[in-house]
């Protein structure tokens, strides 16, 4: 085995893999050092592949229940077999993990399986399993270390009633009932999924709106999606403790004039955020530091306070997604090769995989309230769209924000069917510092969803829609 490399990344989520993969294009001798046996991360084992494989499949079973009958397709038995909808996605995981697997070896990385730890500046060590260790030594290094579920005061993750989304994502058995602590992405995803399978969910949130991070219009539209699903959401409360009674747990929590609510659930899942992961990687033993969060402080070229560490993903500062890390690897690998590359958190697009889908890029129009920059908003429903109507899809809306005096612009905000699709042009719109007439004076294939956001830039430039 080569011992001595000019890149060792040490993580193999889509942070690790994709700069692995971008150092092997350009020519260094590379290295990719993972504690676990599969490859892909959190990402790919217990995040977004797996829970993407059960919203699609519940996603089916919600249609055949729910909307088949208004197509003249009658069902006289339908029956979910929960067994059969968790095998397919472990099937959907190892074709991913091994999928990985065959890209390392046609790029010539070596994968290394174990506990990375740093005995210095250019040096680790790798302990395997078994206990059997091993010295790497390298010019670079680039942490993408990632991730794992955080938690909050009073509400200890035991893994067996008081779960976190890994446990939520393998369950063998359909639970009759969830509670949900935490509104963001993960809990809404998640609601969705154990929901439209008949499971009673329960959503707590402190903060007044569902994903509130996102612009705030989109979350009031999916409380009101999620609550027609069935999902009772309670908002403004903040969550005392969680109790595992052994057969179930017992979540307290208040509400903002302090009064006390249990629910009660088979299983209380935590959502309410992931911290950065450095456990074991010995830190300590460079001259890297950590911010107040726990998180690489690195600077704009993401390299960490030691000259030759590079971290990326999770494990550093910005939106934790999969590819805001593939962003970084490439970015930070190209910096590494003397690039000149370029990154630009605020054109990343943002994605829920709800149904309808909730995507967006760039400002929220809150964060232009606060920063007091003008704007004007164009707004379209999906209710007066063609083709949402042809397919039953009317839920949702295109809100554009652009800048007053020249169009260009400054973010776009989508709730409805295939947003996350939807949102790639936008996106491509907003490097190009495109306007909202830009926008609209190009041709759109009719019927499509993605006519709305004409529509809406249209309302945007002031100019008008045509179908509203
Ligand atoms: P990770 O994917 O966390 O990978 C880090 C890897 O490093 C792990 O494999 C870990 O074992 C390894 N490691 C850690 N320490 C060491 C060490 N010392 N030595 C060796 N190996 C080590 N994002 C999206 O963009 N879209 C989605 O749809 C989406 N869905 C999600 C759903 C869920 C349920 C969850 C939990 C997350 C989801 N995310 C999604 C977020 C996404 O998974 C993360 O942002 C992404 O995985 C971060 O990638 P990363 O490479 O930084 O780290
Ligand atoms: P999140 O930050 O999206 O949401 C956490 C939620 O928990 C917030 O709404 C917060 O207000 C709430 N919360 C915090 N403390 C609380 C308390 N005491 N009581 C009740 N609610 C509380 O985090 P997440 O949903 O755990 O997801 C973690 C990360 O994974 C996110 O950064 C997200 O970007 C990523 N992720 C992305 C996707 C996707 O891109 N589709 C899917 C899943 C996860």
């Amino acid at each position: 085995m080569e011992t001595d490399f000019e890149i060792i990344v040490i993580g193999s989520g889509p942070g690790g893999y994709t700069a692995a993969i971008r150092a092997a294009q350009l020519g260094y001798k590379t290295a990719i050092v993972e504690k676990y046996n599969t490859l892909g991360g959190t990402c790919t084992n217990v995040g977004c592949i797996p829970s993407k494989a059960l919203l699609d499949s519940t996603e089916h079973y919600h249609r055949a229940l729910a909307t088949f009958n208004h197509h003249g397709i009658q069902l006289s038995e339908l029956s979910i077999d929960f067994t059969q909808l968790i095998d397919r996605k472990e099937k959907v995981v190892r074709q991913n993990t091994s999928g990985l697997a065959y890209l390392m070896k046609k790029n010539n990385i070596q994968v290394i399986t174990g506990l990375a730890c740093f005995q210095n500046n250019k040096r680790i060590k790798v302990t395997a399993d078994n206990k059997s260790e091993n010295i790497l030594t390298s010019k670079y290094f680039i942490i993408a270390t990632g991730s794992k579920p955080a938690t909050i005061s009073g509400v200890d993750i035991d893994k067996k009633r008081i779960i976190s989304s890994t446990e939520a994502l393998a369950l063998r058995t359909k639970p009759d009932s969830m509670v949900i602590i935490g509104g963001g992405v993960i809990g809404v995803e998640m609601a969705s999924i154990f929901a439209r399978i008949g499971v009673k969910v329960t959503i707590i949130e402190y903060m007044d709106s569902l994903i509130p991070t996102m612009d705030r219009e989109l979350g009031k539209e999916l409380k009101k999606i999620l609550t027609k699903t069935g999902v009772s959401v309670f908002l403004n409360h903040s969550v005392q403790q969680a109790i595992n009674t052994t057969n179930q747990v017992v979540v307290q929590h208040l509400d903002t004039t302090g009064t006390l609510y249990e629910s009660k659930a088979d299983y209380c899942l935590v959502a309410v955020g992931r911290k950065s992961y450095t456990q074991g990687l010995g830190v300590e033993n460079t001259r890297i530091e950590l911010d107040e969060k726990g998180r690489i402080k690195t600077d704009k070229q993401l390299r960490t306070t030691e000259e030759n560490i590079y971290a990326i993903g999770d494990v550093i500062q910005g939106p934790m997604l999969a590819h805001k890390a593939e962003e970084d690897g490439v970015f930070v690998v190209e910096t590494i090769n003397g690039q000149k590359p370029h990154l630009n958190y605020l054109l990343l697009p943002n994605v829920v995989y709800t149904w309808p889908e909730v995507a967006s890029v760039g400002y929220t129009e809150e964060e232009l309230k606060n920063k007091n920059l003008p704007y004007r908003a164009g707004r379209f429903p999906f209710a007066a769209s063609g083709r949402a109507r042809a397919a039953m899809e009317t839920d949702g809306f295109v809100k554009v924000l652009s800048e007053p005096k020249y169009g260009e612009l400054l973010g776009v905000h989508i709730i409805g069917p295939r947003a996350a699709d939807l949102i790639a042009q936008p996106v491509v719109g907003m490097h190009y510092e495109v306007t909202d007439e830009d926008m609209f004076r190009i041709c759109y294939a009719h019927p499509t969803y993605a006519e709305a956001i004409k529509e809406a830039c249209l309302v945007a430039s002031g100019q008008g829609a045509i179908n509203l």
